[in-house]
């Protein structure tokens, strides 16, 4: 049965409906009197009225106020939190809020096992279910701006680690990726000997077979937490795919704590974006590669070659250093073409490049400028260094047998140097075209010869 409401608050309505009792108790209790024996000229007197319905007033006023200092502070209580909830989720970062908002704080005390009791912990529940899925939703917002701002193999792997250990009972972790048919650690911390997991055939069964797998730690692995050593408690092993291709797994242990609902579901979602994300990271490096290097020698392409020597021009300038720049050609390369055909020529070109390859050394490079010419950009080498080099490759390639069948193709090939700031140029491309300049005049006086510009060309 439901009582009809009167006013606005509940208490308000329970005080009229206690007074309203009160009234009727009044008004009952002089008859009950009659009838209980009394005699009614002593108790229907307006008098004895006043006196029971002062009583009966009292009475509900009384049970009133039992109510309301027993059942109103838990009430109390639980609105303001859960008032305290909603304005602190209308906040603009709520994730701050729900730190600050630890147990004592936030929960409420289950005192009872009624309604009141029965809401408090429905309460505390919710809350934590709340707390739990915005602390996953900082979580997985973080890990999106880590997959989304992370081109780079290496960094989205180890962004993706510091991650899963700072937001989970994760304490050690690594990740193992396939590079060029063999397995290698990416990304690790917290493990002590990482290159051990690669030998291990959980692990490698885990990868090859692209299963999940949580187990014990072996023995011989040990971790370390951040300052001490830890026996961890359970170990997950998630394979990394992408469309059914196994590019690695992802290894992780707990530490005194069991994995929660939490690690568990974040470990699995990382796994599977790593897959993703992964292959996006691949992609990028193969374009990358693409767009830098000739596909025919390997050796960089003009355009990257062009764009790193304005660099290493700037900073000769800034620095004052040295830089000198060779350029290659084969000699009478069209006959080459025309006697043996395009295929041959090509490997030609290969074997010029190769030989060019292995005479540099750390921070210089070979660049195919055109067809069969090559552009070398030495950092910090001088006019003579330069000349140094050039002679040996110009030795070389003249040394080098190079057979087509049964028949030998002999190949010779002129240089032009040309060294900053020996040679004084405004930019970069005058730097190459004053290279180009003296290869004409080796070329213009026999070929099979190494020139530096300023110095031949004065003669
Ligand atoms: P020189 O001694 O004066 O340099 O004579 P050359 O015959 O080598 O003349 P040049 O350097 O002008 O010749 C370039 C030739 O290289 C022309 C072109 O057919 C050929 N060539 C350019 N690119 C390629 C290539 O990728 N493969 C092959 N096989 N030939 C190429
Ligand atoms: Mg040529
Ligand atoms: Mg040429």
């Amino acid at each position: 049965m439901q009582i009809p409401r009167l006013t606005k608050s509940i208490f308000l309505d329970q005080f009229i409906y206690m007074q309203v009792v009160g009234v009727i108790i009044g008004l009952a209790f002089p008859h009950f009197l009659v009838w209980y024996g009394f005699p009614e000229s002593e108790v229907l007197t307006w008098e004895f009225y006043l006196v029971t319905q002062i009583a009966g007033q009292m009475v509900g006023l009384l049970s009133f106020l039992m109510i309301s200092m027993v059942i109103r502070p838990h009430l109390k209580q639980l609105a303001l939190k859960m008032q305290d909830i909603a304005e602190g989720l209308q906040e603009k970062d709520f994730i701050d809020y729900s730190v600050k908002c630890h147990e004592q704080l936030c929960t409420m005390e289950v005192l009872s096992n009624d309604e009141i009791g029965v809401s408090a912990s429905a309460y505390n529940q919710l809350l934590a279910a709340l707390l739990s899925s915005h602390e996953n939703e900082q979580v997985f917002n973080k890990f999106t701006k880590v997959m989304s701002q992370n081109l780079e193999v290496e960094t989205l792997s180890e962004e993706t680690i510091n991650l899963l250990i700072s937001a989970t009972k994760i304490e050690a972790a690594a990740i193992l990726l396939y590079k060029n048919g063999e397995i290698v650690v990416e990304a690790t911390q917290g493990i002590f000997h990482p290159e051990t997991l690669t030998e291990h055939t959980t692990v490698l069964d885990a990868i090859n077979k692209g299963k999940a797998q949580r187990i014990t730690l072996p023995k011989h692995i040990q971790l370390d937490g951040v300052l001490t050593q830890f026996t961890p408690t359970e170990v997950f092993i998630e394979p990394i795919e992408f469309k059914g291709t196994h590019l690695g797994v992802m290894v992780a242990a707990t530490g005194s704590e069991m994995a929660d609902e939490r690690t568990n579901t974040t470990l699995h979602l990382f796994a599977r974006s790593m897959g993703l994300a992964l292959n996006n990271a691949l992609i990028h490096s193969k374009f990358q590669r693409l767009a830098a290097y000739d596909g025919l020698t390997n050796v960089y392409n003009r355009r990257f070659g062009m764009a790193r020597l304005k660099e290493d021009f700037g900073r000769a300038t800034r620095e004052q250093s040295a830089l000198s720049v060779i350029m290659v050609d084969i000699d009478h390369f069209k006959k080459i073409n025309d006697n043996y055909g395009h295929l041959v020529g090509d490997k030609a070109i290969i074997l010029i490049a190769s030989i060019l390859k292995k005479t540099l050394r750390d921070g210089d490079i070979v660049v195919r400028y055109g067809g069969e010419e090559f552009l070398m950009i030495l950092q910090g080498a001088s006019t003579k260094d330069a000349l140094d080099v050039s002679e040996r490759i110009r030795h070389q390639v003249q040394d080098t047998i190079f057979t087509e069948g049964d028949q030998r193709i002999d190949i010779t090939v002129s240089v032009g140097v040309c060294g900053f700031p020996e040679v004084q140029v405004p930019d970069e491309v005058m730097l190459i075209d004053k290279a180009d300049q003296a290869l004409y005049q080796a070329k213009q006086t026999g070929r099979n010869k190494v020139i530096a510009y300023g110095t031949a060309l004065a003669a």
